[in-house]
């Protein structure tokens, strides 16, 4: 068995991370961060840029910049615009009614999206650790349903991984923080920039139990953001009369500065917002200046950070629980370190919260945890993870008849007897439910299937038996059964979150496809890296030789210079590699010239010390 890396797909953020012997560490990306911005973006000329560089074009490239895709995961068009997503490229509804990006002229799927990422972190991976990766185990809001689960699992399979486990999120965490011999109840209360997620876990002799989770799939950073931003438009709108907000590139500069500034208020008080020439018009061009006190930004955030405290207290019921009953309360998500969620917290659970662990990596660290397991190096602990919701079927009058209640441990198998509604019916429809309202229209729909052929009988009569089976990556699987007949029928439910297996195995190859043009890209972008150093060492020094040499001792270097530029901005790496190794070489021939000259130099001046010395005796002596 190969080794597996654990990945927090995050919002805003990725992380990977791998046991090696015995320590987990976690793998920086290419940029050597230990996070990669999940960021991907197109460019005018067909390139693919994904984490670092991509955000960092976000605000020339606004259209075409995909950010926070895990909050259109498995959903629908309709949804996420009822979301009013703070986004500038544009979503679209596919066929079946799922939300897509339009990108130039391509409609991508969200798992495809996020493939991208996972690719590159699969990529980043096996350079760093230099051998083939296989197998992950990708984390997931705990709160995330079972078609978010399918859409994560899908995108893992395009990247070209075997994904082990789909994993909880705080569960992660939990596993990074705890060792497996304490036994102790956690809250972990994880804010990220697009989901919130509290899971109550129990750990007793190396068995690791979620006893209840809760959470908020549209809650996280991204909001606070939009509600600075939102401010700022006011204000600058209030100021000048100008509106803002149909400029993409200003909206993108006005949302960067907001985020900015929320993330300085969490270590100072006040933070200054400058964005010069913001707009134009006939007097002239507009800048945005403009302070933010964190006293103001707690005042438009406050509802939405108290929106977290209901969940809480959800989970701790849900769990049999008190406040007090919590030994550690272990924070997630770069939104943790707002003071004034933090101070939430400390009143929610009546205690200050763990400080040990590093929120953007916990996660990543806690999944390559949970692949150590699964893949055989550690033996010492379990998992147990629970349903985040109940699942059901529709009944008669539209009500959902739960079949497993949420926060039941998975694995599991149910079932529950249902009969017909009217005399002689012979077909029953099975509609499956996630959720936990009452009436089926107020949950989501998971997909629905027929049971066909039933005797005629009395309403009331026939038995089918409805069986959920839910595997340990909460992926589910329903059958329904007619006693009588031992007809059955059933169901994966949506087992690639809204893709077909086709459309996935054409995306697997499509992205095998792109695997190569990255690798060719990423060598290029090797190449162009080599050559501008080579072309900053040729240039300050050509400027010293043009001063101290003769013309034709540099001239070669100046001709090569301006053709390894040439190269430089084109796409012909080999064409690259030779210019900037014929640079490289004159550097060091011209170098040696110079290097000549100055020791003659430095020993003129010697010399020149040398007499001065010899005759201050005279000097000295002449004013004796
Ligand atoms: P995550 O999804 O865990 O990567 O969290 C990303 C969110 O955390 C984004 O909304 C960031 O703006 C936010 N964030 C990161 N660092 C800070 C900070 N120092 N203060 C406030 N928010 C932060």
């Amino acid at each position: 068995m190969g080794r597996a890396v654990g990945i927090d797909l995050g919002t805003t953020n990725s992380c990977m991370a791998i046991a090696e012997g015995g320590e987990i560490i976690v793998i920086p990306s290419g940029e050597g961060q230990r996070v990669m911005p999940s960021v991907v973006a197109f460019t005018a000329k067909g390139e693919r840029l994904v984490g670092l560089v991509a955000k960092r074009q976000a605000i020339t490239n606004p259209r075409n910049t995909v950010s926070s895709i895990k909050r259109m995961m498995g959903r629908k068009f309709d949804e996420v615009v009822a979301e009013r997503l703070n986004v500038s490229y544009e979503i679209k509804s596919s066929d079946r009614g799922d939300a897509v990006v339009r990108l130039f002229d391509r409609d991508y799927s969200p798992p495809e999206i996020s493939a991208m990422i996972l690719q590159r972190m699969k990529a980043r991976a096996e350079e760093f650790l230099g051998e083939p990766i296989n197998e992950a185990v990708i984390t997931v809001p705990a709160y995330f349903n079972e078609v978010q689960r399918e859409a994560t699992k899908a995108a893992g399979r395009i990247a070209g991984f075997e994904v082990k486990r789909v994993l909880n999120e705080p569960t992660a965490a939990a596993l990074a923080f705890m060792e497996p011999t304490e036994r102790k109840r956690l809250a972990v209360y994880d804010l990220g920039g697009g989901t919130f997620d509290i899971s109550i876990l129990q750990v007793v002799n190396g068995i690791f139990e979620v006893k209840a989770t809760s959470g908020n799939t549209h809650l996280g950073g991204d909001d606070f953001d939009a509600r600075i931003v939102d401010w700022l438009l006011k204000e600058f709108n209030r100021g000048n009369g100008t509106e803002l907000g149909s400029d993409p590139v200003a909206l993108q500069r006005i949302r960067e500065a907001a985020e900015r500034a929320k993330c300085e208020l969490s270590s100072t008080l006040e933070a200054a917002i400058n964005l010069p020439f913001i707009a134009s018009d006939e007097t002239g061009p507009k800048h945005l200046e403009i302070s933010l006190t964190r006293g103001l930004l707690e005042g438009l955030i406050d509802d939405l950070v108290k929106m977290t405290r209901e969940p809480c207290e959800r989970a701790l019921s849900d769990a049999g629980l008190k406040a007090e009953d919590i030994d550690h309360v272990l924070l997630v998500g770069g939104s943790t370190r707002i003071p004034l969620v933090r101070k939430t917290v400390e009143d929610i659970f009546r205690q200050k919260p763990a400080h040990s662990v590093n929120p953007d990596e916990v996660v990543g660290i806690g999944a390559a945890v949970e692949a150590s397991v699964l893949t055989g190096q550690r033996k010492d602990l379990v998992l147990l993870d629970v349903t985040p919701l109940t699942l059901g079927v529709e009944t008669l009058g539209g009500v959902m008849a739960p079949i497993v209640e949420r926060n039941t441990p998975i694995p599991i198998k149910r079932s529950r007897m249902f009969t017909t509604a009217v005399d002689n019916q012979q077909v029953v429809s099975i509609h499956v439910l996630q959720g936990e309202r009452e009436l089926a229209e107020g949950n989501r729909s998971l997909g629905r299937f027929e049971l066909v052929g039933i005797p005629p009988a009395r309403r009331g009569a026939p038995r089918i038996e409805v069986a959920f089976e839910i595997d340990a990556n909460g992926i589910l699987s329903v059958s329904a059964k007619d006693a009588v007949t031992g007809r059955a029928q059933g169901m994966k439910v949506n087992p690639s979150g809204g893709l077909s297996e086709d459309e996935i195995h054409k995306l697997m190859q499509e992205a095998e496809a792109n695997a190569e043009i990255d690798k060719a890209r990423m060598k290029l972008v090797e190449a162009r890296n080599a050559a501008d150093q080579v072309i900053y060492d040729a240039g300050k020094l050509l400027e010293t030789a043009r001063k101290q040499l003769e013309k034709e001792s540099w001239e070669e270097l100046e001709n090569a210079l301006v053709s390894l530029r040439m190269a430089r901005d084109g796409a012909d790496r080999i064409r690259i590699a030779k210019d900037t190794s014929r640079v490289s070489d004159l550097v060091i021939q011209v170098s040696r010239l110079v290097e000549v000259l100055d020791s003659h130099a430095v020993s003129e001046e010697t010399e020149r010390i040398l007499v001065l010395e010899d005759e201050e005796p005279d000097i000295d002596r002449g004013l004796l």
